[in-house]
């Protein structure tokens, strides 16, 4: 009889482990640097953050809450999961924190397990006037599960219709009602929202995965003490790894927990969690609210460059870190347009625009934010240049040489702007 023998596993670092795949990260790593990324969900992570997002704490289990888990071995996660929640807890003056939802979908699906039974009436922005799927689109879940009432913007200004959204609270008493969107380039009104959810008897949701980086640092109004439950991504305006996270008022404390575990989820992911409290340690500096001012001033500088070119942006500008710009007055839809910019080294989305003549597929606008090129420091002055070549793309879209000549430029401008937790070089 043989004894087994300990045999040690290999453990060469990536780049020999698996070249194929190390190939691949340093492509996105030099793409992210070499281009203007004007996704309005996106941005650049700290290293800081994604040091510890991709650190031991992803081998651990630990089902429950801090000091209530179903596994043992939690000594080093309940510390890292209690000091997530204090500093959010401080950041956003929240009185309940859950960090454990996954991502932002998942944070909204725990809002309906809290508070609602299949079948119930919700009510949400409508996908194409700037609201989430998971608001109740028909696509989604939450539009499956639940009879969903969708309001919409004003014709006239593309601003959200609270006469309507008050009308059809009244008319269809919703159990919850959302507020928060994902596309809508103006503030939003947590207080008239309040009122109608307080006429009709609704619990308010605001879903701030978008602005909660704005929130945060009061360049956006806060719907905490407003709103009965908020919640957020962590990967957008508030530059933490990928995940989720639900703010809520005491009494909804309980509920919202068992929602997300064990209602929705298993096991937190603890790397995540940590990469939370990171960002918002980050969150919490000077440093960070002159960040999140400088979001919003280059988005402001933005639309007016891009107006002053002739660019139609939605309701006349922003308040916010995005804009949408409606292309119907020039020669090209808001997909080739926004593949062109992409092959011009400036990365946007093609988005519908309210009240959308053109399908979602295939619409008439472009969505751009500036949260990640915001992190990398670039300011008004790089705005108007950005608003120049998005107007000489748009007008040359099929020229191959432009686009060419565009990238060039858009690579030698960002090389002047080293992006956060990017290995350059
Ligand atoms: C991005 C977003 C979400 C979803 O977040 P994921 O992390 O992509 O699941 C939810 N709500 C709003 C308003 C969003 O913009």
């Amino acid at each position: 009889m043989t004894a087994a023998t300990g045999s040690k596993l290999s453990d060469p670092h990536l780049s020999e482990r698996d070249p194929d795949l190390f190939r691949l990260i340093q492509e996105e790593n030099k793409r992210e640097h070499e281009t203007m990324r004007l996704i309005a969900s996106e941005n650049y992570a700290s290293r800081a953050v994604m040091e510890a997002a991709g650190s031991c704490l992803a081998n651990k289990y630990s089902e429950g809450y801090a000091k209530k888990r179903y596994y043992e071995g939690q000594a080093v996660i309940d510390a890292v999961e209690e000091l997530a929640i204090a500093r959010v807890k401080e950041l956003f003056n929240a009185e309940h924190v859950n960090v454990q939802p996954y991502s932002g979908s998942p944070a909204n699906l725990a809002v309906y397990l809290a508070f609602c039974q299949p079948g119930d009436t919700i009510m949400g922005l409508g996908l194409p006037a700037g609201g989430h799927l998971t608001h109740g689109h028909t696509v989604s879940i939450t539009g499956k599960y639940f009879k969903s009432v969708p309001y919409g913007v004003r014709r006239e200004d593309h601003r959200i219709d609270m006469d309507e959204v008050r009308k059809l609270a009244k008319e269809h008493k919703p159990k919850l009602l959302w507020c928060g969107t994902t596309a809508y380039p103006r503030t939003i009104d947590f207080a008239a929202f309040r009122e109608i959810a307080t006429e009709v008897g609704a619990i308010l949701a605001a879903d701030i995965a978008h602005i909660s980086g704005l929130v945060c640092a009061g360049v956006h109004p806060s719907p905490i003490g407003i709103a009965d439950v908020v919640t957020s991504t962590t990967h957008k305006t508030f530059r933490g790894p990928r995940g989720g996270m639900i703010m809520c008022k005491k009494e909804h404390a309980s509920a919202i927990d068992k929602a997300v575990f064990p209602g929705l989820q298993g096991g937190p992911h603890n790397a995540a969690t940590a990469g939370i409290a990171v960002a918002a340690k980050e969150a919490l500096t000077p440093e960070f609210k002159v960040y999140a001012k400088n979001v919003v001033e280059n988005a402001k500088a933005l639309a007016e460059a891009l107006m002053a070119r002739g660019f139609a942006v939605t309701t006349g500008g922003t308040d916010n870190h995005l804009l949408l710009i409606d292309l119907t007055n020039k020669s090209v839809a808001g997909k080739p347009a926004a593949q062109a910019l992409d092959k011009a080294g400036i990365v946007a989305n093609y988005n519908s625009v309210p009240f959308d003549p053109r399908k979602p597929f295939d619409p008439s606008g472009l969505r751009i934010g500036t949260p990640a090129v915001t992190s990398r420091g670039m300011g008004t002055a790089e705005m108007v240049k950005l608003a120049e070549w998005v107007d000489r793309v748009v007008q040359k879209h099929g020229d191959e040489a432009t686009l060419t000549a565009v990238a060039n430029e858009v690579r030698e401008l960002c090389n002047h702007f080293p992006a956060p937790g990017l290995i350059v070089g």
